[in-house]
């Protein structure tokens, strides 16, 4: 199949790129691995649009963490997914950590990042009640936000999908040639060609890199381990709040999330295995030794679950996002490397590397471009009365499916039709928080596999959980009207 630009990886990179893309006159095609989009590194990270005073000045993840920023409340309202200034405090145990405080502030107004100030104990205790009393300061950044980083992923993609963009998942890349002009990307799902190729692959974007490239390089997974804690503590505090960062990152960090959970984490261990997104205890026991330093009152006992998200690190310190033409290879843009802030930065991204893409293949502006996005019903968001409206005009909103989030039929339903739509367990939960609750999906699990089964016509062994060789049922244990097996 034939395009004139074609991005691999529907990360939010990938999706951004590909939304971005649509506003030219242009064939975009999406090749995914996975089964749905948001299935790598967007899936599990700490879901903060950072202000960008920690990137280095001068730096693409500088330029594009505060350019990403600035378009992000405006792209979450016309895409309706939620998104909150909620503000970040970085906080110093000692008067020995003001000089890291003050060089955050120096980097942080280098990089244009507005309203920075340094908060002393009382005034950082009037802000945030419930840090540590070891407290000294904090840096305050009222520009810090959260976002729902797999709403935000779906929603690009659907407004990709709806401006003409297609999606190919089951399509890994495995092998790449030159074709003349042309880009021929080998996938499981057959051959695709294009001028243009974007590498937005995360962790398996190095290997397709050096499939090109004179310049090799090396991507390290390091992984980062979360707890998330019940709703009902999801008030403890309202800020993001950080503890200076080092060598490894950003540090470990507690923060209410969009859906009023409070999240606390990552930790940062290279590893080998680019898959390797299991949780450890050791991981989780430094998550909460370190988090309780920032907040001693965490209630531990309310975790309902821990995860852990891999960054696609280059090798070396203090290092970018490699963005641009991959030396050696005309056409082939790479957009990887893309550890935090890169989904704070992806917004930026996407239109740059959608810009550069149009100049090489001559394309010009997509007068008919649309950049909403069919609303999302939320009936849990409604008044009683507009509920009961809903309800009496579509009954499958007032049919309960996940108790824990209140999610109905309805929203299943629609999460499952959309384009590009569920077609997994995971799929639906993250587009629908259906799974995400106390339980984590034990009540609710059997109902979205049946409606996964119903709407896709599939019969339920064929549901996963999230793409591949993920299914849960594998067969019946007896036969329906007939004899016991
Ligand atoms: C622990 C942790 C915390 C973080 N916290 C934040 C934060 O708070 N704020 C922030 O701004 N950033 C944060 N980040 C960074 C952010 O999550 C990433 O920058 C972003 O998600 C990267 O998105 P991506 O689309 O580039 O990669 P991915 O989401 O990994 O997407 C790449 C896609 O490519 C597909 N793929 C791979 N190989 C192939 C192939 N050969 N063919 C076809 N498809 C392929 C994969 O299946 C995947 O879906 C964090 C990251 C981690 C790990």
């Amino acid at each position: 199949m034939d395009y004139d630009v074609l991005v691999v990886g529907a990360g939010v990179t990938g999706c951004a790129t590909a939304m971005e893309l649509t506003k030219y006159t242009l064939r975009a095609g999406v090749l995914e691995a996975g089964e749905d989009v948001c299935t790598g590194t967007s899936k599990a990270n700490s879901a903060i649009v950072h202000a960008g005073f920690d990137a280095l000045p001068g730096s693409l993840k500088a330029r594009f963490n505060v350019e990403g920023s600035r378009l992000m409340p405006a792209l979450a309202r016309r895409l309706d997914i939620p998104y909150r200034r909620n503000g970040a405090l970085v906080l110093a145990f000692s008067p020995e950590e003001r000089a890291g405080l003050e060089e955050l502030l120096r980097r942080g107004r280098a990089n244009g990042v507005e309203g920075l100030e340094l908060l002393d104990r009382q005034a950082l205790r009037q802000r945030e009640p419930r840090v540590s009393p070891e407290a000294w300061g904090a840096l305050y950044a009222p520009s810090s936000a959260i976002v729902c980083p797999f709403e935000l992923t779906a929603a690009m993609a659907e407004n990709a999908a709806a401006n003409g963009a297609r999606f190919h998942f089951g399509a890994r890349v495995t092998a790449v040639r030159r074709e003349g002009e042309l880009w021929a990307l080998e996938t499981q799902a057959g051959c695709f060609r294009a001028p243009v190729v974007i590498n937005a692959a995360g962790l398996g974007g190095g290997t397709l890199h050096n499939l090109v490239s004179r310049e090799k390089v090396s991507l390290v997974p390091r992984k980062g381990e979360y707890c998330l804690l019940d709703r009902k503590v999801g008030g403890l505090v309202s800020h993001t709040i950080f503890q200076l960062p080092t060598r490894m990152g950003k540090g470990v960090l507690v923060t209410p999330t969009v859906h009023g959970n409070l999240l606390m984490g990552p930790t940062a261990l290279d590893v080998e295995d680019p898959l390797a997104t299991d949780t450890t205890a050791a991981g989780l026991d430094r998550v909460i030794q370190q988090a309780r330093r920032s907040v001693p009152e965490l209630p531990v006992n309310r975790v309902i679950t821990s995860f852990a998200g891999l960054r696609a690190h280059p090798e070396g310190e203090e290092s970018d996002f490699i963005l641009g033409e991959a030396p050696g290879a005309p056409g082939f843009l790479d957009a990887i490397g893309m550890e935090s802030p890169g989904l704070s930065a992806a917004p930026a991204v996407g239109a740059f590397l959608a810009e550069s893409a149009a100049y090489l293949v001559r394309a010009s502006v997509n007068r008919s471009y649309d950049g909403s996005r069919p609303a999302v019903c939320r009936p849990a968001e409604l008044s009683p009365e507009e509920r009961a409206e809903l309800i009496r005009r579509r009954p499958e909103y007032g049919r309960i499916v996940c108790r824990c989030e209140q999610v109905s039929e309805g929203e299943i339903l629609d999460a499952i039709r959309r384009c590009p739509g569920a077609r997994s367990l995971d799929g639906v939960k993250r587009r629908t928080r259906a799974g995400m609750g106390r339980c984590q999906g034990g009540f609710c699990m059997p109902r979205v596999l049946e409606l996964l089964s119903r709407e896709l016509g599939l019969p339920p062994e064929e549901i996963t959980k999230g793409g591949g060789g993920s299914r849960l049922l594998w067969g019946p244990t007896r036969k329906r009207g007939g004899e016991g097996e």
